[in-house]
């Protein structure tokens, strides 16, 4: 075997990657925007079909570039986690469109539910009680769209993270199944026993019969067809896990943390469920053969969706890259903050209602400062998820392993260092997410070794704390504190 195909099914894009086993990295991809559709404020979904039919372009322009699609031993697969498609169990047609992770519809009904389930939950999922998780979302399609009612009484109904649609879709109807990450963020999982709970079932009201089988991380889901040849669909979990894996962080006490559209910060906690005090998630790291380990998670729903922000509807510049310079031409801030709440805040605080704030604005601010506040936002988030994992832990994570899109603006790498005062560590492969999914499918279809993977990574950048100025940081991250209070307040 000569290749390994991962599909990357993310929030603004899809791509697929082709790894090479013998120079053992990513030597080819193919990436594909996703639409995202707003129908009403704090609504965000996205086309089904469209997701499928992107990933598939994608996908098959990758298996066109190999000489024998003989040569590949499987195809794994990771995606955007929570989204929630409902499908017909005969045709595979989405019935709706997909409800968005970052969609906030049902965050009053997640606020009455709290009251009375609230403890459970939490004891049963590691979750915190919130519209962000699949079951609130499916909940919300079975009683506000009619087919999806019927269908879902007459058990003639799909519902399914992202990953699961993709494996039935490719597999022509053939397989339904999900992975214990993807399963891990649906609210209906219980941590300990990894299946479905009748009890969270029964609360949300949604039929065992149309989820998907949950299976282990290096599992062979079913096989994709292409030119008459059969390629196992092996290797799968949800985006932010997969990166946990692609970073080898396999170790307890091992962190990194992906700059996407949102901020996520995952922590190894090994076989220990830990239930955290201080608002993190807790959850599956992955499963692998019958180990599991279990995560610490931090979720921040907003981060480089505030640099598209700028990009798209403020129109500050036209490449998200430009923001670096842009930030770098001033020598500070100029005491703007800007907590990017546009869809209330996730880890540490856990606030449906707060909405976005900019302070500190004078008649000197410039285009630079509100571009620099945002990147240092950014910054300030992953400081509040590794305070809270020292504090939950009592260890000093000994470096910050970054990745996604916003990994490759240096401005914000060294004020992370800076300001967290540990190193940052980036890797030379930026696709952690599509390389878990790869070293996940290689472990699966056995030509890989776990054993063998945290010695795949290399690192391209280490950017280390400047000492002498600490104080300085740590008074500008106060004033993000006090920008975060009024958030929420206001
Ligand atoms: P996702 O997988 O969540 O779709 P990616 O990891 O591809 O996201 O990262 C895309 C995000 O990173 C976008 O929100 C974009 O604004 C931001 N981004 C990309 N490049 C940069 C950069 N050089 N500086 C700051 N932000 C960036």
């Amino acid at each position: 075997m000569k290749y390994i195909v991962a599909i990357d099914e993310g929030t603004t894009s899809t791509r697929a990657v082709l790894y090479d086993l013998t120079e053992r990295k990513i030597v080819k991809q193919r990436a594909t925007p996703i639409s995202q559709i707003y129908p009403k404020p704090s609504f965000v979904e996205e086309d089904a079909n469209e997701i499928y039919a992107h990933t598939l372009s994608s996908l098959v322009e990758i298996l066109e570039s190999v000489s024998d699609v003989g040569d590949i031993a499987g195809i794994g697969i990771t995606n955007q986690r929570e989204t929630v498609i409902a499908w017909d169990k005969k045709t595979g047609k989405p019935l709706y469109n997909a409800v968005v992770w970052q969609c906030r519809r049902t965050a009053e009904f997640m606020r009455e539910l709290s009251a009375k389930y609230g403890k459970i939950i939490r004891a049963k999922t590691g979750l915190v009680m919130d519209a962000y998780f699949s079951a609130s979302k499916i909940k919300w399609l079975i009683d506000n769209v009619p087919e999806i009612k019927e269908k879902t009484a007459k058990n003639e109904i799909c519902f399914g993270t992202v990953d699961s649609f993709l494996i039935y879709k490719l597999t022509g109807g053939k397989s339904f199944k999900t992975d214990v990450t993807n399963a891990s963020r649906t609210m209906l999982m219980n941590l300990n026993t990894l299946d479905y709970d009748e009890e969270l079932l029964s609360i949300f009201g949604i039929p065992r019969a149309a989820l998907p089988e949950i299976v282990a991380c290096d599992a062979k889901a079913g096989y994709f067809t292409y030119n008459g040849k059969d390629i196992p669909l092996c290797g799968i979990a949800g985006d932010q896990q997969a990166a946990l894996v692609g970073q080898g962080c396999l170790l307890p006490g091992q962190s990194k943390a992906t700059y996407g559209t949102g901020l996520f910060m995952l922590y190894n906690l090994a076989e220990n469920i830990v239930i955290s005090e201080h608002g993190l998630i807790t959850t599956v790291g992955y499963k692998i053969g019958d180990k599991v380990a279990y995560a610490f998670e931090g979720s921040v729903f907003n981060a480089g969706s505030a640099v598209q922000w700028l990009r798209d509807d403020l129109g500050f510049f036209s490449d998200a890259a430009d923001s670096e310079q842009i930030a770098l031409s001033v020598p500070d801030n100029g005491g703007v903050y800007i907590v990017p709440a546009f869809t209330g805040l996730g880890a540490p605080y856990w606030n449906s209602d707060a909405r976005g704030i900019i302070t500190g604005l004078t008649r000197g601010t410039k285009i630079a400062h509100i571009t620099r506040a945002v990147l240092e936002a950014m910054a300030y988030s992953a400081k509040d998820l590794t305070d809270v994992m020292k504090a939950e832990s009592g260890i000093e994570p000994e470096e910050l392993r970054c990745d996604g899109g916003a990994s490759a603006n240096g401005f914000l790498m060294q004020f992370q260092a800076n300001l967290s005062g540990i190193p940052v560590n980036r890797p030379a492969e930026k696709e952690s997410t599509a390389l878990g999914a790869v070293y996940l499918c290689g472990i699966g279809t056995g030509v890989m070794r776990l054993e063998d993977i945290a010695d795949y990574r290399r690192t391209e950048k280490m950017f280390m704390p400047a000492t002498d100025e600490n104080d300085k940081y740590l008074i500008n991250y106060k004033e993000w504190k006090n920008a975060v209070r009024k958030c929420v307040l206001e």
